[in-house]
């Protein structure tokens, strides 16, 4: 997509290439499809990958080994033990680095020909519209609906496709947001992103090791087809996957006119600053009700009686405790309101903050008088106040 078009016969198009690139591609370049002139497509082409995690491994990887001439990577995160269960980007000796150095080394290994640019940061209003012109398409691989939501938006302004993966459990979904080739955009499907809490992240949720492979490959087949410009592309069909029945199912998408950022008269038109509505893992700042980590510990020392509820489930807590945490998984939690004693102020913890906060306004509407949730849960609490407590 960012070649000009030559007339230039196969031969002399071969010739643009080194011997060690005619060897490399020479599957592609024997197929009419792709042939030399796709080839130097996919050279010239400039893919943003949103995420160097379970999606992002294989459809950087693939696009590596394909040639895709420059891959961007965005991605904040360090890499976790936790992590190598389905990430294949990186290895056991990455343990602690930041991912994207991780996963350029694991890219440029592969093909030494690809310029990987590095974006180590979050993606956010400020800057995502800034890091998406260097590129030509976008693959989000992101977990989180702040990131998921900025995509789209950004890409639908800056008319770029989106290919869109996501996973939870043993499904996937994939297909590919363009609103300037005919098809709807995310918002489209949910204008609004759903309130803190009411969908459980990866995090907590788990997810079959495999299925990112699957999604992530799909998207990387779908980056290839509209850099070349073959094929039926997922514009406008929603692919599913579900791993556990073997079975794929295809859903046709429209364009809303209503839409708010693709629609006739669109009300969203630049970046917004999508944490101040829209947490997950990604925003741990405190909110009412709710405390840090480092409040939390000095609460513990004070003089101040106090309980602290731990609502993660029991596997969870043979991983990873806080010492005089009681346990009481969230499922149980309505049943087993007498064992709590009302007197005491009750620090509600899970693993990112999003149960406990559940937990937090059941106990809250059942008349507890001094509900605290803890933002950040207990992983925000390995990282900052103990490390001897193991993170997953
Ligand atoms: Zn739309």
């Amino acid at each position: 997509m960012a070649t000009e078009k030559t007339t230039l016969p196969n031969e002399k198009r071969v010739a643009l290439f080194s011997a060690e690139e005619r060897l490399r591609y020479s599957r592609h370049l024997m197929l009419p499809e792709i042939g030399p002139e796709g080839q130097q497509r996919l050279k010239a082409a400039r893919v943003l990958c949103l995420g160097a995690g379970g999606l992002g491994s294989p459809a950087a990887l693939y696009l590596a080994a394909a040639g895709v001439g420059t891959i961007g990577l965005v991605d904040f995160d360090r890499v976790e033990l936790s992590n190598l269960q389905r990430q294949l980007l990186h290895g056991t000796g990455d343990v602690g680095r930041a991912k994207t150095e991780s996963a350029r080394d694991r890219l440029v290994a592969a093909n030494p020909n690809v310029d990987v640019h590095l974006h180590t940061c979050r993606f956010e209003s400020s800057n995502a519209e800034e890091i998406l012109e260097g590129y030509d398409l976008l693959i989000d691989g992101s977990d989180n609906f702040a990131t998921r939501y900025l995509a789209n938006d950004v890409a639908v302004f800056a008319r770029k496709p989106n290919v869109y993966g996501s996973i939870f459990r043993f499904d996937g979904q994939a297909t590919v947001f363009a609103p300037h080739l005919g098809g709807p955009c995310y918002r489209c499907l949910f204008p609004e992103p759903p309130p803190p809490g009411a969908v459980p992240s990866c995090a907590e949720a788990g997810v079959l090791g495999v299925l990112p492979g699957i999604v992530g490959t799909l998207q990387a087949t779908e980056a290839l087809k509209l850099i070349l410009s073959i094929g039926e592309t997922l514009v406008g069909r929603l692919l599913h996957f579900d791993a556990l029945k073997m079975k794929f199912r295809e859903f046709n998408l429209r364009r809303d006119h209503a839409c708010p950022v693709c629609g006739d008269s669109p009300r969203i038109t630049a970046p917004i600053d999508y944490e101040l509505f829209c947490t997950g893992e990604v925003a741990v700042s405190p909110a009412a009700n709710e405390i840090d980590v480092q409040t939390l510990q000095q609460k513990m020392s004070g003089p101040e009686p106090w309980l602290l509820l731990d609502v993660r489930e029991p596997f969870e807590f043979d991983l990873a405790r806080i010492e005089g945490a009681n346990l009481i998984p969230l499922g149980q939690l309505s049943a087993r309101l007498d064992e709590l004693d009302r007197e005491k102020e009750i620090f509600c913890l899970c693993h990112g903050g999003m149960r406990s906060e559940q937990a937090a306004k059941l106990l809250r509407s059942a008349g507890f008088p001094k509900v605290t949730n803890v933002a950040g849960g207990i992983d925000a609490w390995s990282e900052m106040i103990d490390p001897n407590v193991p993170r997953y």
